[in-house]
């Protein structure tokens, strides 16, 4: 018998949007014997049936008293969720991709694709990340961590630790995705301001020394026990960084693939991916983002996302397709590690 694959979408974050448009994008590459069940969490945090979920997808927008939803009890919702064979949980951000759907499918007892709960913890924290990476010699930019209620008592000495790094720096929330909330700061008296702004974000905040001249390259890893790695990608576009405007107007980013790097800069991307991958617990899948600079040589990692963008033209599709894997197989293979044993 086919599958039966329940697709979670939506969400509660700022990507909210971003999650419809992957989900659709993901419905568009499977076969069609799939035919999942999709599950739409409103940014408002209710669960809608499989009928409004679709007609979200489909472009309708649901009044509050028009859309049917599941029963609140959390019992209905589970037992959906153990009508199917496996789980794809394509919520990017809070609630979907750091931790927190993953320990309910845990707890579901349903197998699910992607990182479990401790690795997409750590990897949706950019500073719990970093720490983990420094600990372990992974090289990386400068960075400076901030906590709300200590640089509200007293900001200087992080403006001190900011003024050491070479600006432009990037100011982010911990737990930020598709760049939402991150300044790029030219000057030291716009810092205050861009860490304000972060902080309507959660409680804590990154300062990252900014690469001058660099490259955006990104490789893509599967797997639980055994890893396979795909090419690197290299992204390029005329903006002042890969902001959200730029990651999502069409034709605003160009993607290069294989990236037109050294051989050396594509092992030791693929090496590191690797090795990062790993460190943190990751299974299923994972886009790992690096910073090349071709004046220094440098390699840095930037970050993992365990639920990175899926739709036809993502980069976690291009990579592998340039592998030799269709999307459509890739999402099976995803599906079959789902059902394996989880780290
Ligand atoms: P994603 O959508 O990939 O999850 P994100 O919201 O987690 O993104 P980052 O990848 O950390 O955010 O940063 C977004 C972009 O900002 C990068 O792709 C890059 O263009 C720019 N950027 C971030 N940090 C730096 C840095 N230290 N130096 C130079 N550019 C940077
Ligand atoms: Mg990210
Ligand atoms: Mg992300
Ligand atoms: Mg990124």
């Amino acid at each position: 018998a086919p599958t039966r694959l329940l697709i979670i979408a939506g969400g509660t974050s700022d990507e909210h949007e971003v999650s419809l448009t992957s989900t659709r994008g993901l419905l568009s590459v499977l076969d069609e014997t799939v035919n999942p069940t999709v599950i739409v969490l409103t940014r408002e945090g209710r669960w809608l049936s499989p009928q409004d979920s679709r007609r979200v997808l489909d472009g309708a927008t649901l009044t509050e008293g028009a859309a049917k939803q599941l029963d609140s009890s959390i019992t209905r919702l589970v037992a959906l969720l153990q009508q199917h064979d496996a789980v794809f949980p394509l919520i990017h951000g809070k609630g979907g991709e750091d931790g927190c759907l993953q320990g309910l499918l845990e707890l579901a007892g349903v197998p699910y694709v992607g990182c479990g709960v401790l690795s997409s913890a750590i990897c949706m924290d950019k500073l719990v990340t970093k720490e983990i990476l420094r600990a372990n010699g992974i090289p990386q930019v400068r960075f400076v961590p901030v906590v709300r209620l200590e640089y509200e008592a007293n900001p200087c000495p992080i403006t001190a630790a900011a003024a050491e790094l070479t600006l432009p720096c990037f100011v982010k929330p911990v737990a930020s995705g598709s760049s939402i909330g991150i300044t790029k700061v030219m000057h030291i008296r716009e810092l205050d301001a861009a860490i304000r702004q972060a902080f309507a974000f959660g409680s804590r905040v990154v300062i990252e020394e900014g690469v001058a001249g660099l490259c955006e390259l990104e490789v893509a890893v599967i797997g639980n026990e055994y890893l396979e790695v795909s090419p690197v990608g290299e992204i390029t576009h005329s903006a002042e960084f890969y902001d959200f405007a730029t990651k999502y107007t069409p034709d605003a980013a160009r993607l290069l693939i294989p990236a037109p790097v050294p051989d050396e800069v594509v092992r030791t991307i693929q090496q590191t991916a690797l090795r990062a991958y790993k460190l943190l617990h990751c299974s299923g899948l994972a886009r790992v983002d690096f910073f090349y600079q071709p004046a220094t040589g440098n390699v840095f990692l930037n970050e993992l996302n365990t639920v990175p963008g899926l739709t036809p033209g993502s980069m976690f599709f291009k990579l592998w397709e340039a592998a030799g894997i269709q999307p459509a197989t890739l999402v099976e293979r995803l599906v079959c590690l789902a059902t394996e044993h989880k780290l």
